[in-house]
């Protein structure tokens, strides 16, 4: 099944809740939020049948999201209603790492394939500054608890900041060496929630990338990555990271990935007005067929380019205002899953 420009759909991740126990200037800056509504929230079968639809569809890898995914509780449930979807070969969960310390092996013993825990600096003063949070200790606990828990080759989520944590590039590369786990450098994006958003805080993939190669001598790009969002680089001694490159150098050309809210609405890309409601459908009695069949229709007729559509944006600023955000929380970052 492909989209008019010939992606199929092959990756989709899975918002399991809207809440977050982090702060972050880039996700969540304002003091309070509107919240999607409790009775709306999937239940784990609802969740669990609508991925078994997706999956027969053609998606084979699923990613748990959020919001922060551990704030839900009984995660490690979900996780092992989904382990048994032999279509997936690729199960995946990202988190802030705060609540990893306690989850990270019945995670593990429930299925769950890879984790990428989000880590924006190493400096816990700078993590009370821009996330409103002191428990950076936690997130570190949960990074070792993972490794101790069998999870090979963790990935770091950075977002870079000019002027907040572009000076830990190289410190970053170390810790995550140092953990055998993989530093994905994310340039700042201005989707919903990055209100404070402006370009002069985005640090390229260029500028990135020729940062390195001052320190480390020489910086080599890896093959070719496919869908996968991340282009690879390795250092002379080996070292890989990857960097995002949403902002300045997208890869729609080659996105095969949608999003499900915690409410069930379906996001055929990131910066989308509008998703699809799949809930109201699941919940009235349609069949899985039926379901399939309105996956489909919207799937074959996606056109969607929003990252390359809002780089030619001339003057280009946060994509909605507070307003905007409060009209339809859907359209924020933490709903629609990062
Ligand atoms: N709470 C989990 C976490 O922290 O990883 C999962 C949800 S979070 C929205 C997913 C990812 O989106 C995180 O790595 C976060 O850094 C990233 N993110 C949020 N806002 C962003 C922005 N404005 N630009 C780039 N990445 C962003």
């Amino acid at each position: 099944m492909l989209d008019r420009l010939g992606r199929p759909l092959g990756s989709l991740r899975v918002s399991v809740t809207d809440r977050c126990n982090l702060r972050c200037r880039y996700c969540m800056p304002e003091e309070d939020y509107v919240w999607l509504p409790r009775r709306s929230i999937l239940t784990f079968e609802e969740i669990e049948r609508l991925v078994r639809v997706f999956t027969g569809l053609g998606v084979t890898k699923v990613r748990l999201t959020g919001g922060e995914p551990l704030l839900r509780h009984d995660l490690p449930e979900l996780v092992r209603l989904l382990a048994r979807n032999g279509a997936i070969a690729d199960l995946a969960l990202t988190t802030n790492g705060l609540l990893l310390a306690r989850n990270a092996a019945p995670l593990r013993d429930a299925g769950l394939g890879r984790l990428t825990v989000s880590l924006d600096t190493l400096r816990p003063e700078r993590m009370l500054e821009f996330a409103r949070s002191a428990r950076h200790a936690e997130v570190l606990e949960g990074i070792a608890a993972a490794g101790a828990a069998g999870f090979w080759r963790i990935k770091l989520n950075t977002v870079v900041i000019r002027g907040y944590n572009d000076d830990e590039l190289t410190d970053l590369i170390e810790f995550a060496r140092a953990h055998d786990a993989e530093v994905r450098f994310i340039e700042y994006m201005d989707v919903g929630g990055a209100t404070h958003w402006s370009m002069d805080q985005v640090v390229s993939e260029r500028e990135i990338v020729e940062r390195l190669a001052r320190r480390y001598g020489r910086v080599d790009p890896l093959p070719e990555h496919g869908a996968a969002p991340a282009e690879r680089f390795a250092l002379p001694d080996g070292t890989t990271f990857g960097v995002i490159a949403s902002t300045t150098a997208p890869f729609c050309r080659a996105c095969d990935r949608s999003r499900l809210t915690a409410d069930g609405t379906w996001f055929l890309c990131l910066y989308a007005a509008d998703g699809v409601d799949l809930r109201e459908p699941l919940r009235l009695g349609t069949s899985d067929d039926e379901l399939a069949a309105i996956v489909r229709r919207h799937w074959e007729a996606r056109t969607d380019r929003g990252a390359e559509e809002r780089r030619a944006v001339p003057g280009r600023a946060a994509l909605y205002g507070i307003e905007g955000l409060r009209a339809d929380p859907r359209r924020e970052m933490h709903t629609r899953g990062g």
